[in-house]
């Protein structure tokens, strides 16, 4: 315990002395949330001095190994630290693919050179990652994917198209599934790393409701990939995949708690005169402490490999879930306020944008109806789910 007050009041300090003023307010605009990569443009000299020092303390990735680049914190230690992080209103000094879905996986199928040339440079945020796993005809199916890559003796050759690839035209690798046999479904698929530009990639971006372009469709042409750049063994991709998935449902859940990890953010109004609207927010003040409760117990069980492999489904849906009615109370409270969509006094529209966005939470990553089926099957045990 004296050992977890000394580490509270190290932190607390170094944050103090480290933190930019600027990066200790609230995040108002897609620029304030710093990706990193070789081609991302800083938004002030604070946001890359954040990074920076998060990144040589290795906080960007507090429980990561610290011979990877990670800070080697526990997760009692790492709980302290958010939690100081939050007390100080700290803006996370990188959001990034490599570090909620690619770093563990790595760390776990990753080869000692893979893990110790790609895991530093993650976890300084010096490479931006997407993910190529959907495809025009295969989502919710993800294994009926047709992307082909050829063994080529001393390299892959990749054809094929991937669409919804969040940030596609901004990233600079890409983590990508093809098929390398087509013996069998799950059985004849690879996990692959490559450059975005690599002669024969290329992306279109694919325009939203809410005004953004996130996402893209990518396209790959004769695209060749060195051999030493596929994570796993040929033909079990499969395993890699559906591990970086319970990552990337549990990052997805993550948006339950809130962009403060508060469980009130409502946005701008927070004080609505109907008061069958209060009784709602309070409602789901409530639900959203329990979801709070229940991500740090799940979080826990996952990082210490005891959690049922069902719960990042649970997880996912009851999150996303909740940031979906979280937002929809946003939009109620701030009456017709809220639909303002270009002006400074609505943050160019940033409540009813998010609304918009969080239409989405329950389809990226596998949708809720995916979710359920797994609960059902492993969970329920239901027959035929
Ligand atoms: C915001 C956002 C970001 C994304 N980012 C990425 C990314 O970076 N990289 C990437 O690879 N993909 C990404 N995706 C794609 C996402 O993973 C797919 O959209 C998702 O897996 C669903 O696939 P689909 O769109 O092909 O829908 P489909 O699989 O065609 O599903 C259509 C509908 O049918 C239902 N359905 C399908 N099968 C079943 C079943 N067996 N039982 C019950 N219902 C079923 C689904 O629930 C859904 O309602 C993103 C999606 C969104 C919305």
């Amino acid at each position: 315990m004296t050992d977890l007050k000394t580490f509270r009041t190290d932190a607390r300090e170094w944050l103090e002395t480290n933190c930019p003023a600027e990066m200790r307010q609230p995040i108002r605009s897609e620029a304030d949330i710093c990706w990193g990569g070789r081609n991302w443009k800083f938004q002030s000299d604070a946001q890359r001095r954040w990074l920076e020092v998060m990144g040589e303390r290795g906080w960007t990735v507090p429980d990561g190994p610290k011979e990877y680049g990670g800070g080697g914190l526990s997760a009692a230690e790492a709980r302290v630290l958010k939690d100081e992080l939050q007390q100080i209103g700290a803006r996370p000094p990188l959001t990034s693919f490599g570090i909620s879905m690619l770093g563990p996986a790595l760390l776990k199928f990753g080869t000692q050179e893979q893990k110790r040339h790609y895991l530093p440079q993650i976890a300084r945020g010096e490479i931006r990652w997407c993910q190529g796993y959907s495809e025009p005809g295969a989502g919710s199916d993800l294994a009926g994917l047709q992307t082909r890559a050829e063994d080529k003796g001393d390299h892959w050759l990749i054809n094929g198209q991937k669409v919804w690839t969040s940030y596609a035209d901004r990233a600079d690798w890409i983590f990508c599934l093809a098929r390398t046999s087509s013996e069998s479904k799950q059985g004849g698929i690879s996990f692959l790393l490559f450059d975005m530009e690599t002669p024969g990639v290329s992306t279109k971006p694919i325009l939203l409701i809410s005004g953004s372009s996130p996402f893209c469709e990518t396209f790959f042409d004769d695209v060749k990939v060195p051999k030493d750049q596929i994570v796993g063994e040929a033909n079990k991709g499969w395993d890699v995949a559906k591990y970086l998935l319970g990552h990337e449902r549990e990052m997805i859940a993550g948006m339950g708690l809130g962009v403060s990890g508060s469980s009130v953010t409502l946005g701008p109004v927070l004080k609505p005169a109907d008061p069958l609207l209060r009784a709602e927010i309070a409602a789901f003040d409530v639900d959203a402490l329990a979801f709070a409760a229940m991500s740090e117990r799940f979080a826990a069980m996952w990082k210490a490999g005891e959690a049922h492999p069902a719960s990042p489904s649970m997880m996912k849906y009851a999150g996303t879930e909740l940031n979906k009615r979280r937002n929809e109370l946003a939009m109620a409270s701030g009456g017709s306020d809220a639909l303002e969509w270009d002006s400074e006094r609505s943050r160019d529209g940033s409540t009813a944008r998010a609304w918009l966005r969080s239409k989405g939470n329950s389809i990226e990553g596998g949708t809720s109806e995916i979710q359920l089926n797994i609960v059902a099957k492993h969970i329920l045990r239901l027959p035929g789910a």
